[in-house]
């Protein structure tokens, strides 16, 4: 950019003020405004629609805007209206709130890489009003849920779209319900949008939520809209499931957005695939009604639809599949739908079922699984599709997820000069991998983290105690009770980083299978260790929340059978704040699902993004990140899968078998920490990690592979710099 740059510190911060015809933002001078609304709404259609039932962006971990403005010192302002703009955004303190799922974070990460290599990309998905939940854990009851207010109208960078023909108005967009006597009720939605703006500040991605809420909307869609996963029942869910699948096509229209291909993060909004199927039969038959079309009709459209499709499939576990008893969907979409679905969403083990993951895996051009153990898992799961399923590996947003010591570090080192644009260049850490000065430099910033993180670590815990007596709380942990100010813990002890939701297969309370064995290593030893653990449960998980108070209930067993050594410490409301700290503060981080039902794990790609190692079962992307140990450990069992292994019940989780193998692994670890000689072998693998996983894991390498898959027509000087990422990895070998 060239004047009013945001890099000026005599700004004019009118400059940042962008407008069309339904609103005033904030954030983005005119011309860029300008410049990526006439991409996304050009004639030839040459930009893509990100689907995804949540958006995990949380503006406390990545903000651009707000970084730049601070480092300007120019956080407030005379002018009234810039004022408005400027508080709201410095002082919030309303954000978005984020279940915290790893789809979100996900969707998230991708598209700020979006915007960072400046892809034309509109995201679409659901406001819920209600938020989410906030988890308050109590040491006797587990974790209890608190609903959480939210007001998307006090929530910096939100913004209610306005109808241009009736400014005073918000847009809204109408879609048709039906109920099961096909009577027709409307539903109607309100747009809100946030812009997520680059590093460099000079792209943005636009994010449209729809929100069903209103007054005038049918019960039953108003309280659908109210929270994500709501899972009362599987109305509520699918009525959820097409209030974004049947939103999308609308929003797009009434916005002028001409995208030709639609991505979808997850099969939550594959209904707009029967949208897209009976426009193409009303145009290809000339039936207004496409019930009146035959099989062969319907195939032949669902055929030419599918090249506008690119699905990512995100688990091999049912639950995360959708279906819907045939009653409870068809008595929301119209009669003419059924005749598509039972052609095309048909499930032979659930024959009262439309199945919608099915739905998804046939009308796509490309399927995508996220990581190539997951890939060879969905070909056995859907062995008639297996032709067309490709892994893309999943990646994390690097900006947002390497710590501030960390930058400092790699900003120093001119060997790493463009990593904020360019993660590739990680490839020369290898060339310093023996330079002391990167080293000390590296190992510090380490420290500091490690710092920052114990610090949050004992405010906690002693405030946790001290509510004791203004709550009805029990502190979640065992140590609220020994903590006082000469009794905190100490950031020097060995920290194994567990954190992500709760759920049976991911199995948090593994390595607690057998406390005998594993305090016994730590005593004969005298090797202390802090084990640090979050996640939610999703509220009606209840075997899930059951093992959270499985962790709690073992804490004071822990400590008092390692002589003090082991303490095992729960942070409660995990979210991506906390996520940042743990990842970055950390000495190893620690997955052990159930292999192979992790699909691809992405917390693990934070820790390695600064550099620290993993200990996990051989499952999702550690399978590709391990590198023979350079990089870091493994346990659990292996050998090749089969359709067995998919299965959660208790009696196949392999806690004694996997337990075993995680005691044979841990002194090894501990050694290489521990032990002076060995010492700089643990250091390596931190360096190894940034050589060989960060060019790797990162969303920037993620979206120039799903380019690949999505046929846009980008400059020439870009589509090279996407190439380049892309030829880091290749996922799909
Ligand atoms: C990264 C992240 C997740 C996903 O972690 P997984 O390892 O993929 O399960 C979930 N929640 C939050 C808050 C995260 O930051």
């Amino acid at each position: 950019m060239q004047q009013n740059s945001i890099n000026d510190s005599g700004l004019d911060l009118h400059s940042l003020i962008a407008k069309n015809r339904f609103g005033t933002f904030f954030g983005v001078p005119q011309a860029l405004f300008d410049e990526v609304w006439q991409n996304l709404t050009a004639s030839d259609g040459n930009s893509v629609a990100y689907i995804s039932m949540e958006i995990g962006a949380d503006p406390d971990v990545f903000h651009p805007i707000k970084d730049r403005l601070m480092d300007l010192e120019r956080t407030d302002s005379m002018d009234s209206r810039l004022k408005q703009f400027i508080q709201k955004l410095f002082h919030g303190p309303e954000k978005i709130p984020c279940y915290g799922g790893g789809l979100g974070v996900l969707a998230g990460d991708t598209l700020k890489s979006f915007a960072d290599c400046r892809i034309p990309v509109v995201a679409v998905s659901l406001l819920y009003r209600h938020g989410y939940f906030s988890q308050i854990v109590d040491s006797k009851l587990g974790q209890i849920s608190q609903s959480v207010d939210w007001h998307p109208e006090k929530t910096p960078g939100l913004y209610l779209l306005r109808d241009p023909k009736n400014p005073k108005q918000p847009l809204q967009i109408q879609i048709p319900f039906f109920n099961e006597y096909d009577q027709e009720t409307i539903a109607s939605a309100q747009v809100w949008m946030k812009m997520e703006v680059n590093h460099s500040l000079d792209f943005f991605v636009p994010e449209l939520l729809l929100d069903f809420s209103l007054e005038e909307n049918p019960a039953p869609i108003r309280n659908a809209a109210g929270q994500l996963y709501n899972s009362e029942s599987s109305f509520v869910k699918a009525t959820q499931r097409r209030m974004l699948g049947t939103g999308i096509l609308p929003v797009l229209h009434e916005l002028g957005i001409t995208s030709n291909t639609l991505h979808l993060n997850e099969q939550h909004g594959v209904v707009v695939a029967l949208q897209l199927i009976a426009e193409e039969l009303q145009t290809s038959t000339k039936h207004s009604d496409p019930s009146l079309a035959s099989d062969k009709q319907i195939l032949a459209a669902a055929d030419k639809v599918a090249r506008k499709l690119v699905y990512t499939i995100h688990t091999p576990v049912k639950a995360g599949h959708d279906r819907f008893d045939k009653t409870v969907y068809a008595g929301m979409s119209h009669k003419s739908c059924r005749h598509i679905l039972e052609l095309l969403a048909h499930d032979d083990e659930a024959p009262h079922s439309y199945n919608f993951t099915t739905l998804a895996m046939r009308v796509n051009r490309s399927t995508n699984s996220v990581s190539r153990l997951h890939r060879d898992v969905t070909r056995k799961q859907f062995p008639g599709l297996a032709e067309k399923i490709s892994a893309i590996t999943n990646g994390v947003h690097h900006l947002t997820w390497i710590s501030d010591a960390r930058a400092e570090v790699f900003d120093a080192f001119s060997q790493l000069n463009s990593w904020r644009e360019d993660p590739g260049v990680f490839q020369n850490v290898e060339k310093l991998c023996n330079d002391s000065r990167f080293r000390t430099y590296l190992r510090r910033a380490w420290d500091k983290d490690s710092i920052i993180l114990y610090d949050y670590i004992n405010r906690m815990l002693l405030q946790h105690r001290n509510q004791m007596s203004s709550t009805w709380i029990d502190p979640p942990n065992y140590y609220s009770n020994l903590i006082d100010a000469d009794n905190q813990l100490d950031p020097a002890v060995f920290t194994i980083g567990f954190a992500r939701r709760f759920s049976t297969y991911k199995r948090a309370d593994l390595i607690f299978d057998n406390i005998d064995t594993l305090c016994s290593i730590l005593v004969k030893n005298k090797w202390p260790v802090t084990f640090l653990f979050s996640g939610k449960a999703h509220p009606a998980d209840e075997p899930g929340k059951s093992v959270i108070k499985l962790i709690l209930d073992y804490q004071e067993e822990l400590h008092a059978k390692s002589q003090g050594l082991a303490n095992l410490i729960f942070i409660p409301n995990y979210d991506m704040q906390i996520a940042k700290m743990m990842v970055a503060g950390v000495h190893i981080w620690l997955n052990s699902p159930k292999r192979p039902l992790e699909a691809s794990g992405t917390s693990g790609m934070k820790a390695a993004l600064n550099g620290v190692p993993n200990l996990s079962i051989m499952d999702g992307w550690w399978v590709e990140g391990y590198h023979d140990g350079a990089t870091g450990w493994k346990f659990g069992h292996e050998g090749p899968v089969e359709e067995a292994d998919l299965s959660e019940s208790p009696e196949a989780l392999l806690y004694a078998e996997d337990s075993a193998s995680f005691y044979q692994t841990l002194p090894l670890v501990l050694q290489e920490f521990y032990e002076d000689d060995a010492r700089s072998r643990f250091f390596d693998k931190a360096i190894m990690n940034l050589c060989l996983n960060v060019p790797i894991f990162n969303t920037h390498r993620m979206a120039a592979e799903y380019l690949q898959r999505y046929n846009l027509d980008l400059p020439s000087s870009l589509q090279t710099k996407m190439d380049k990422f892309a030829g880091l990895y290749n996922s799909n070998i």
